[in-house]
């Protein structure tokens, strides 16, 4: 559902990605992969328990399932394939001052910061799209006045941190009268390339805040957004007037329900507070659909409810492009966290 409206043009692409089995995961044994992606388009859950025999399968007591998406990426795909079939085609309209957002979805340990991040031999979305923007200023605003600023905060208990600084303290959202909303006091560096920008993305994940928890042993409890905006002045213009356009990438914290994670205390709170960034997120989208739907009638969006869809409005609304990337594991001891990620994506690809 590449959603386009004529009246506020926001669309949203839904891809899902399913990740290999890691080593560790293959040497403790028990685990299989249970996920396919078939026709670059449906995904195939198949019953984790593979003691099924022939009678609950005819009496259909599987627990297989199946789902469509714009596009899914198997466990064989790079990033640069995720980012080929997703984003690729969004930085042109960024460098035209369309604001755009990209979202990594999914449970812990399901791949979102491999996506966004990666490797040196397997660069993430962040480091790709950069690359980009950089490639096309080469191509075609060699004289333009061409500039990329970054910056990259965590939202963690409704509380926004610095991630390009030592030790952040406490951010506030301020709303500038030109600027929409901004967080005072945030760091916005200048990068001049793509290389630039790993060493520091690396630097900022070993700050967010992680908290060991039940479900894993290293679960990230933090949104982290890295903000891009290129701001250019196209020459030979009758009029001059600088574009603006933001790229927004979220790697948004595990999506396993606090429910699941059985804890009490600071990390209940955490789990709470998590879950009403998502549902805010979820909410946002939902109504951004309606309003897309009911060809330009004002629907209510409920941006304020979170701190991180505050942050995210000019990216989400109006002449806006979203796309949102959710992670599975293909190994069966993950099933519910999978199920859960592919019916979340399912419920916003109808919009
Ligand atoms: P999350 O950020 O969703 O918690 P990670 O991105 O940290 O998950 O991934 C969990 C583990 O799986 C890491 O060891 C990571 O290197 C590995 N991994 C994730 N996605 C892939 C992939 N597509 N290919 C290979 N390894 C992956
Ligand atoms: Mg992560």
């Amino acid at each position: 559902s590449r959603y386009v409206s004529a009246t506020t043009a926001a669309t949203l692409t839904v891809a899902i990605r399913v990740r290999p089995l890691v080593r560790a995961e293959i040497a403790r044994g028990g685990r299989r992969d249970i996920i396919r992606v078939l026709d670059s388009r449906v995904v195939l859950v198949l019953d984790p328990d593979d003691t099924k025999d022939y009678l609950d399968q005819v009496q259909n007591r599987t627990k297989e399932k199946r789902f469509t998406f714009d596009i899914a990426f198997g466990p064989g795909c790079t990033n640069r394939d995720v980012y080929n079939g997703t984003v690729r085609d969004l930085i042109g309209g960024v460098l035209e001052g369309i604001n755009t957002t990209v979202f990594a979805y999914g449970a812990t340990g399901s791949g979102k910061t491999y996506s966004m991040v990666g490797t040196q031999q397997d660069p993430g979305l962040m480091i790709l799209c950069l690359e980009k923007i950089f490639a096309d200023r080469d191509a075609a605003h060699r004289d333009e006045d061409f500039s990329v600023t970054c910056s990259y905060l965590e939202v963690y208990n409704e509380i926004i941190f610095d991630l390009l600084v030592k030790s952040s303290s406490p951010l506030e959202l301020r709303e500038d009268p030109e600027l929409g909303v901004v967080v005072a006091g945030l760091k916005h560096i200048t990068v001049t390339s793509a290389a630039e920008i790993m060493g520091l993305l690396e630097d900022g994940n070993r700050r967010r805040k992680t908290e060991a928890t039940d479900a894993n042993a290293s679960s990230s409890r933090s949104h982290a957004v890295l903000e891009i905006t290129v701001r250019r002045t196209p020459k030979n213009h009758y009029k001059v007037t600088q574009l603006r356009g933001k790229l927004s990438l979220v790697d948004l914290a595990g999506s396993e329900r606090a429910a699941e994670t059985n804890n009490a205390g600071q990390k209940l709170r955490d789990g709470a507070n998590i879950n009403r960034s998502l549902l805010a997120l979820a909410n946002c989208i939902n109504a951004l659909g309606k309003a897309n739907g009911a060809k330009g009638a004002a629907a209510y969006v409920p941006y304020r409810n979170s701190k991180l869809t505050r942050l995210l409005k000019d990216g989400l609304s109006g002449n806006s492009r979203t796309a949102m990337v959710a992670t599975v594991s293909g190994s069966s001891d993950q099933y519910h966290h999978s199920i859960n990620t592919l019916k979340y994506a399912d419920r916003a690809k109808e919009i």
